[in-house]
């Protein structure tokens, strides 16, 4: 049995005729939420009893969702061949009315998908990294992470959401299968959702950054820089030794971005670590001609971690003084902290019963 979701429009044209069979089949699973290929009316009959015997289009099984007290929902979900990945459904803004009541904007959603089944890149900080690789997950299996987040916040389909590849995972070391999900994403026959609202976080991997580059998605990028010399990377990111910092910016010149973007760089911060104005001056200095933001991230420790979380006092003067240098900076207000769903606390759910 295969993953019907792991297919493209093209892809299923291909063997499924006349051509519109593929548009029909897209539109009843990802806008009329089909539960099986039986609900699919419109099919001739002996095409659904074909499809039924060849596919599934339900590759996540639930196994738990947690919700925390500032709205995010965690969920773990097992794949078909047991394996466990986390995805996060964060809420990001509210719902706003005017006096009368009437709503003027819906609120916005992002989800937090998983890219793989654990990780190989083994940052010492984060705890993915914990229970090594596994394996990469599919185009489908990325893509059913954000239609099952959707469908059980019960969001209509013409509302979009937004998606960050920052769940499990690095996304450029499944680069072909993460390409494919973002085209399935895009057509307008299933979710609908643009490229621009796509992120993909990456620890770096330059020559990977330049191949997402050359494929031109649209897409917007993120750096988990967390450092701004080589031998403090080097010890958070042992990455660092294959790309270093200065790969890693050369990359970043060269990605085509839209105009009105910026590079996201996401950086860490670690108490007594990289905290320091020292620090923000030599990543203002880094980021010299880059359309940059910079997200500061509160480490979120987790058991066992030697790191410790940054005073509020370090991380707002960090801000200031690269706000004061022209860059866009922001805190990361950290969601689910209180269920684990905080950036860098996603495990497998085998690692999480041996604790
Ligand atoms: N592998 C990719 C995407 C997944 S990690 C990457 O590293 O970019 C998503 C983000 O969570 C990264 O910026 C990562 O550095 C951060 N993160 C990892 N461990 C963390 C922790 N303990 N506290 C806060 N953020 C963490
Ligand atoms: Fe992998 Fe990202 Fe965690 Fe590093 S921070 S181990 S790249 S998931």
């Amino acid at each position: 049995m295969q993953n019907l979701l792991d297919y493209t429009k093209k892809e299923l044209e291909e063997f499924i005729k006349p051509n519109f069979r593929a548009k029909q089949i897209y539109e009843w699973v990802y806008k009329k939420n089909a539960k099986s290929f039986d609900d699919m009316l419109n099919l001739p009959k002996t095409l659904r009893e074909d499809l039924n015997e060849k596919f599934y289009i339900d590759p996540l099984k639930k196994i738990k969702s947690e919700k925390s007290s500032d709205g995010s929902i965690k969920y773990l979900f097992e794949l078909k061949d047991g394996k466990t990945i986390e995805t996060v459904w964060l809420p990001m803004k509210d719902e706003i009315y005017d006096e009368d009541g009437n709503l003027l904007r819906h609120s916005r959603y992002t989800v937090c998908v998983s890219s793989q089944v654990g990780c190989k890149i083994g940052c010492t900080f984060c705890l993915t990294a914990k229970g090594g690789f596994v394996r990469n997950l599919t185009p489908g299996e990325i893509v059913a992470q954000v239609h099952y987040a959707k469908k059980d916040n019960n969001i209509p389909y013409e509302r979009r959401v937004n998606i960050v590849y920052m769940g499990m995972g690095e996304p450029l070391n499944n680069l072909e299968n993460v390409k494919k999900a973002i085209e399935i994403f895009t057509d307008n026959d299933g979710l609908a959702i643009a490229p621009r609202r796509q992120t993909i976080s990456t620890s770096g991997l330059s020559s990977q950054i330049k191949k997402l580059g050359e494929m031109d998605l649209g897409v917007l990028l993120a750096i988990s820089l967390h450092a701004v010399n080589d031998e403090l990377r080097e010890k958070l990111m042992p990455i660092n030794r294959a790309y270093n910092i200065a790969s890693i910016m050369d990359a970043v010149r060269n990605f085509p971005i839209d105009m009105r973007k910026k590079v996201m760089f996401e950086y860490l911060m670690m108490d007594n670590l990289n905290d320091s104005i020292k620090d923000a001056k030599t990543l203002v200095k880094l980021l010299h001609g880059i359309k940059a933001k910079v997200n500061l991230i509160y480490f979120n420790p987790h058991e066992g971690s030697e790191y410790k979380r940054p005073s509020m006092e370090n991380m707002e003067n960090f801000q200031s003084y690269l706000r004061d240098h022209g860059i866009t900076c922001t805190i990361r207000e950290s969601k689910g902290l209180d269920i684990s769903a905080a950036c860098g606390q996603l495990k497998e759910r085998a690692k999480i019963s041996d604790r």
